[in-house]
Formats: C-alpha cells, sequence, structure tokens
C-alpha cells in the first residue's frame, strides 16, 4: 500500500477504531488501519454481549468481526504489523511499525486500547499459559471439570466467572473486597449461579513448577493466609492502558489520553478514542461512539 496517499492512519482495530475507519471512509478520507494484534481487539476476547443496542447476545469475536467486515467494505485498508513508536508532532504524522515499515498520514486517530492488569506475583509470567490465563473466552475450555478461579471484582471477572461455571467442576471467584464493583445485573447472576466467592481476599503467591497447582490467599482484614488448590486461575483485575511510546499527549493519573468531547487531544490532528481515553465508561458501545467521534472531527478538520 502507498501509506503517503491516507489522510488518516488509525492504530487499532477494537470497535474505536472500526467505528473510526467506517465513518472516516464514508466521509471520503482514505484510511488505513494498523492493528498489531488480532482485530476486534478485547472486545474479540468477551464471551458474552448483552448490552451492545441492536444486539440481544452476541460472542465478542462475531460482533467484532461483524464490524472489521464492514470496515472493509467501507474503503479501509489493513495493515496488519504492530506500531513501534509515533512521531505525532507535525503536519505529518509517523507511524514506525515492527516490520520496520514507516507509514505517514495528515491525521493520526489512536484506538490502542488497554491490556489486563497483571496480579504482579513472582511466577506469574512463568506460569502464564500454565493455569494462569487473561482471557476465559480464549482458555476456559481447556479447564472443562477441572477447577478454576477467578480474580477481581469488576464486569469482565463477573462475567468470567459466570462464563467458566459451566464448564468447570468448580469456580471460585475471589475479590479484594466484600461488595462487587459489577453491575447488579451481574451481582444478581452471581448470586443465582453456583459460583463460590472468596470475599476480602487477595492472591498472595502462585505455587508450582511446571503448572499452576495452587494459590495463596491473604485475608485483606485479618492478615490470614489459606491455599486454595486450583487448576487455572483467571485474572481480570482491571486494564493498563496501551500509551507507551506516547508520552507527548497528555494522560491523566492512569495514563488513559485526554481528549475534548471531540476526541482531540492536546496535540493537532491526533485523536483518541475506545478504551484508551480518559473517560468514565468503557464500554464497546462507548468506544463505538468515540470512534465515529473522532473520525468526525477528523474529517472536519482536513476539510
Ligand atoms: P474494572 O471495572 O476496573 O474492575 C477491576 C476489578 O479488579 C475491581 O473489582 C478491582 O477491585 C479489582 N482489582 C484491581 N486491581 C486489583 C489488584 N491488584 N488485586 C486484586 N483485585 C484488583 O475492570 P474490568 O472488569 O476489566 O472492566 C473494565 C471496563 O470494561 C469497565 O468499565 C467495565 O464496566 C467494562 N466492561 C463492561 C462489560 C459489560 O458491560 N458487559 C463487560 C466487561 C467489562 P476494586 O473493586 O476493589 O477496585
Amino acid at each position: 500500500m502507498d501509506n503517503k496517499k491516507s489522510d488518516a492512519i488509525i492504530v487499532g482495530a477494537g470497535p474505536a477504531g472500526l467505528s473510526a475507519g467506517i465513518y472516516a471512509c464514508r466521509g471520503g478520507l482514505r484510511v488505513a488501519v494498523v492493528e498489531g494484534g488480532s482485530a476486534g481487539g478485547q472486545a474479540a476476547t468477551a464471551s458474552n454481549v448483552e448490552n451492545y443496542p441492536g444486539v440481544r447476545s452476541s460472542d465478542g469475536f462475531s460482533l467484532c468481526y461483524a464490524m472489521l467486515e464492514q470496515c472493509r467494505a467501507a474503503g479501509a485498508e489493513f495493515i496488519f504489523d504492530r506500531a513501534v513508536a509515533f512521531d505525532v508532532e507535525g503536519d505529518t504524522k509517523c507511524v514506525a511499525l515492527a516490520s520496520g515499515e514507516k507509514i505517514s498520514a495528515k491525521k493520526l486517530i489512536l484506538t490502542v486500547g488497554a491490556a489486563p492488569r497483571k496480579l504482579s506475583l513472582d511466577g506469574e509470567d512463568r506460569l502464564t499459559g500454565k493455569g494462569i490465563s487473561y482471557c476465559a473466552a480464549c482458555d476456559g475450555a481447556l479447564y472443562r471439570g477441572k477447577t478454576v478461579a477467578v480474580i477481581g471484582g469488576g464486569n469482565t471477572a463477573v462475567e468470567d466467572a459466570l462464563y467458566l461455571e459451566k464448564l468447570a467442576s468448580k469456580t471460585y471467584l475471589i475479590h479484594r473486597r466484600d461488595a462487587l464493583r459489577a453491575d447488579a445485573i451481574y451481582a444478581e447472576r452471581l448470586k443465582k449461579s453456583e459460583v463460590v466467592p472468596i470475599w476480602d481476599n487477595v492472591v498472595a503467591g502462585l505455587v508450582g513448577d511446571e503448572k499452576l497447582t495452587q494459590i495463596q490467599l491473604k485475608n485483606v482484614k485479618t492478615g490470614s493466609l489459606t491455599s486454595l488448590l486450583v487448576d487455572c486461575v483467571f485474572v481480570a483485575i482491571g486494564q493498563v492502558p496501551n500509551t507507551a511510546g506516547l508520552g507527548k499527549l497528555s494522560l491523566d493519573e492512569g495514563g488513559y489520553i485526554v481528549t475534548d468531547e471531540e476526541m482531540r487531544t492536546n496535540i493537532d490532528g491526533v485523536y483518541a478514542a475506545g478504551d484508551v481515553r480518559s473517560k468514565p465508561l468503557r464500554q464497546i458501545v462507548t468506544a463505538c461512539a468515540d470512534g465515529a467521534i473522532a473520525a468526525n472531527s477528523c474529517i472536519k478538520d482536513i476539510l
């Protein structure tokens, strides 16, 4: 592709990037979408999406695949390569790719999303894929009939626990407080499920050589330590924004990119949308809305 001809580069093909691509193409821009992983991002790993209007229930992959097809049909060009460096300050925005190629355009829309937060415990990296997972929809089937634990108290954790309960012989939900952060509808479903909640506990240690065999739990109120035999731990303790290398942009205290209501960042010609943006509600529907607004601003700024 001759990327010098692009009006806009969109980095990240999750719901925000794909929506931005659809709107930017329909607005007449020549668009390149760069994706270093698989299209759909984290949303594609959701086991069940029930709150995207117009779609009663869908797995995340199918929903995101439909968005990808729509974006491609609108005319976006896809580059499946990882963006490793950004030059955002001049009139021309440049993105260096892992392959060594450099691409440039008049405008840059950052929809790079966020990655799962890690427990930051000894052995976590070594045991990842050997009893530690960050994606229940991807790895849950490997633990059919086994004992699993989900860590966290947000929507992702409860959704994951309810999904895993159908596969595993026993599913624990371990949360550091005694009240969920998850929406009330999930709390109600959890109560009615066979998932065993363990409140006020954090994971203090991971045990296992070739694979995870047990976890050590610490009660945050009493300080007492206990062990739990598990075949897999699914970590769902929130997200970390993918803003490495984007330090010239204004970030909030959590590292998310600050934008105005039209998704403009502090740097001219650079927009941010979706989970990487500082905002109160991270959902597929808000990511799509952000993407549409970012594309609209981009179109207005080019014309
Ligand atoms: P989240 O809402 O930030 O929740 C993270 C959970 O992990 C919280 O319960 C938090 O505890 C806990 N936690 C954080 N750090 C921890 C640590 N170091 N050790 C132990 N526990 C820790 O993250 P999320 O559930 O991944 O959701 C991310 C966003 O996506 C949210 O905006 C969410 O609403 C959205 N989402 C929506 C849906 C849906 O609507 N269907 C599904 C999934 C995700 P505290 O509660 O004590 O802080």
